[in-house]
């Protein structure tokens, strides 16, 4: 993992710049800045305004653990492909699979619902049902290590068992066997004819893209971390910025 804005790796990005790549954010903690209160979450007029500029130039895709529902309130241009639930929504339409996952997250929201309610240390936890997969989150917890124990305890009782995804106070759960923000991200390459790409995120379900092992794709985690699977790091969410002006070729 290297420091993208070294001078070599500067280079790279020029070259995959003449490639003219489809460009692919992650949301929360990359694009938006991270917010005590999930609901709150929002990019700053300048990240919209270069975002509503790249996308003129680029195929822009947004890759969300959020719902697409959610990503809409927060995003008002409809030039970006969103993808949500971590790659599940958004690209092809597999009702059996939707339906499937619908009638799935409601039978663990009504499991789970029962373990927050009889479960004192649990009383600060959040449950967003987001159709397609549930998230718990820990943000207002006040002992969070003990929560997720009890959490992903009952969360590996349920039936069938939920693919467990650890993000930065959440957790997620989600219906085995869909895809991933890595096959979102190879499916909207192919659906947009892009033999090259760029992507961008900060957390642990972005690790299924960049582990993708495709040369083809150019990796960058926001913040430098011991087996991320990225090839390249930004120091924090706020050099996102200075990424989407190397795109624009404002910054030369
Ligand atoms: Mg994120």
């Amino acid at each position: 993992m290297t420091y993208l804005f070294r001078p070599k790796n500067i280079q790279a990005l020029q070259g995959l710049i003449q490639k003219a790549p489809l460009l692919a954010f992650d949301f929360d903690g990359t694009l938006a800045p991270l917010v005590q209160n999930h609901e709150g979450a929002k990019l700053s007029k300048k990240t919209e305004m270069l975002l509503k500029h790249l996308a003129q130039l680029y195929p822009v895709i947004i890759v969300s653990g959020r719902s697409i529902k959610d990503l809409k309130s927060r995003l008002r241009n409809s030039k970006w492909l969103l993808i949500g639930n971590h790659g599940v929504e958004g690209l092809q339409k597999n009702t059996k699979h939707a339906n499937q996952s619908k009638r799935l997250s409601l039978h663990w929201q009504k499991s789970i619902e029962q373990v927050l309610d009889s479960t004192p240390l649990l009383a600060k936890i959040a449950l967003e049902n987001k159709t397609y997969s549930l998230s718990l989150h820990l943000r207002y917890s006040k002992n969070k290590a003990a929560a997720k124990k009890i959490l992903v305890k009952a969360a590996m009782q349920l039936e069938p068992i939920p693919r467990l995804v650890h993000g930065k106070s959440v957790i997620n759960l989600i219906p085995q066997g869909l895809p991933h923000k890595g096959d979102a991200l190879l499916s909207a390459m192919k659906k947009l004819k892009k033999s090259h790409a760029f992507f961008i995120g900060d957390d642990v379900t972005d690790e299924d893209a960049f582990s993708l092992k495709n040369k083809k794709i150019f990796s960058v985690r926001i913040g430098k971390k011991m087996g991320s699977s990225a090839k390249y790091h930004l120091k924090r969410q706020s050099e996102i910025n200075r990424v989407l002006k190397y795109f624009l070729q404002i910054n030369q």
